[in-house]
């Protein structure tokens, strides 16, 4: 979408800040997934929910045919109230609550993640409990670094994610021993905003790697699920708006080595919402200090934290000004030092009542906001409904 296909006489009647979805865009991401991952026997896609769950995002995912992929009770039910059968639920996190628990049991989700043995047992007293078989796939820590920030690695040993690889086996024979447990598959993720398809490889050739040992045991999953983390250009939000689902794809499809039978299963957030997203603010005012100018707008990190907790970096645009372009920092209301979206950028000049677009805002954006200060939290509106 470039600048100028934003219906910005719409945008004028509605309180700012607020999310921006272009449903277009989205349904063209989607189809995208569904035709690189449909070129694959056996690929299976959930979204992960905990990218954005605005339920007008949900449900044009699920027209499109998704799973979900869970963190918490409160998303399981958020996935079964968009219409996501419970038969495409994954459910993973480290520290799932009883009432958590219950809900995926209650509603007999596809597959729980576990992410260490105290959790399995309790899961296992649980479904027994209730007379029912728990099906469980073993999130196991692969130690495979990914190329991106620090914050969003997860498959190191040092992360507090899953399960030491070395203790595989073990888990799955102490599993063997509970009756109300089912092993069906295995699950790994690496990170977020991972580009570097070689990561994606490294993944692949440990899991063959493990799959030769559950071999020499006799043992076949059902299901190899490999998580998610592609990442989107959030340098080019126009000109590359759909992410290379290609790639992604055809790299597991080439280097996976999967068993007869056995489905592949992909758990893509960002990838899926990012780029048909947008923060609109208002520019409240312009200060000039001696250095430097600030345009200062009424969105702040209560709406959009990324760029304040990773100094993540979003492409900013003037959706109301044609002028010369002129060179700012963009800052929020908050009364915290980090509440800056952008340092030293271009805008074309900027005057009060001038109306930005945050771009590539829709995954982990909405989501994450916060009423600190008292704020009200951001509306979320479709393109379609405007
Ligand atoms: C966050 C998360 C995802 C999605 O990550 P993206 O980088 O948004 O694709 C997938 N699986 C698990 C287990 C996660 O925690």
């Amino acid at each position: 979408m470039a600048k100028g296909q934003f219906p910005v006489e719409k945008f004028q009647d509605l309180r700012t800040p607020f999310y921006y979805y272009d449903a277009d865009l989205l349904r063209q991401t989607l189809q995208a997934i569904q035709q690189e991952a449909g070129k694959h026997e056996g690929f299976n896609v959930h979204y992960a929910i905990k990218a954005n769950a605005n339920p007008k995002v949900l449900r044009i995912i699920r027209q499109a045919g998704l799973g979900a992929d869970c963190v918490s009770g409160g998303e399981i039910e958020a996935s079964l109230k968009a219409g996501i059968p419970a038969s495409k639920i994954v459910f993973a996190g480290v520290g799932k609550a009883d009432w958590e628990i219950n809900i995926g049991l209650d509603n007999d989700i596809f597959c729980f993640n576990v992410e260490s043995i105290p959790e399995l047992e309790v899961i296992n007293e649980m479904a027994s409990a209730k007379g029912k078989t728990a099906r469980v796939a073993f999130r196991l820590n692969p130690n495979v670094g990914a190329h991106t920030h620090a914050n969003i690695t997860t498959g190191l040993a040092e992360n507090k994610f899953g399960i030491d690889m070395r203790d595989m086996l073990k888990v799955i024979e102490e599993a063997d021993g509970m009756p109300n447990i089912k092993v069906v598959g295995l699950h790994f993720h690496i990170g977020s905003q991972i580009l570097d398809m070689g990561d994606f490889e490294a993944l692949c050739n440990r899991i063959n790697e493990l799959q030769m040992e559950l071999e020499r045991h006799h043992i076949v999953m059902e299901h190899i699920n490999v998580g998610g983390g592609l990442g989107v250009d959030y340098q080019h939000p126009n000109r590359l708006s759909i992410p290379d689902f290609k790639s992604y794809f055809d790299t597991y499809a080439k280097k996976l080595k999967l068993r007869p039978g056995q489905t592949l299963h992909f758990e893509l957030g960002r990838a899926v919402v990012a780029q048909c997203g947008s923060l609109i603010t208002r520019t409240l005012y312009i200060k000039e200090g001696s250095v430097k100018k600030f345009a200062i707008v009424d969105a702040g990190f209560t709406d959009l934290i990324r760029p304040a907790l990773y100094q993540a970096y979003h492409k900013i645009e003037n959706l109301t000004s044609n002028e010369e372009p002129d060179t700012y920092d963009v800052v929020g209301p908050i009364c915290e030092s980090t509440d800056v979206f952008a340092k030293q950028i271009d805008l074309n000049r900027t005057h009060r009542g001038d109306l930005l677009a945050i771009r590539s805002a829709g995954a982990y954006g909405e989501i994450m906001a916060s009423q600190y200060n008292c704020r009200l939290l951001p509306q979320g509106y479709m393109s379609d409904e405007l």
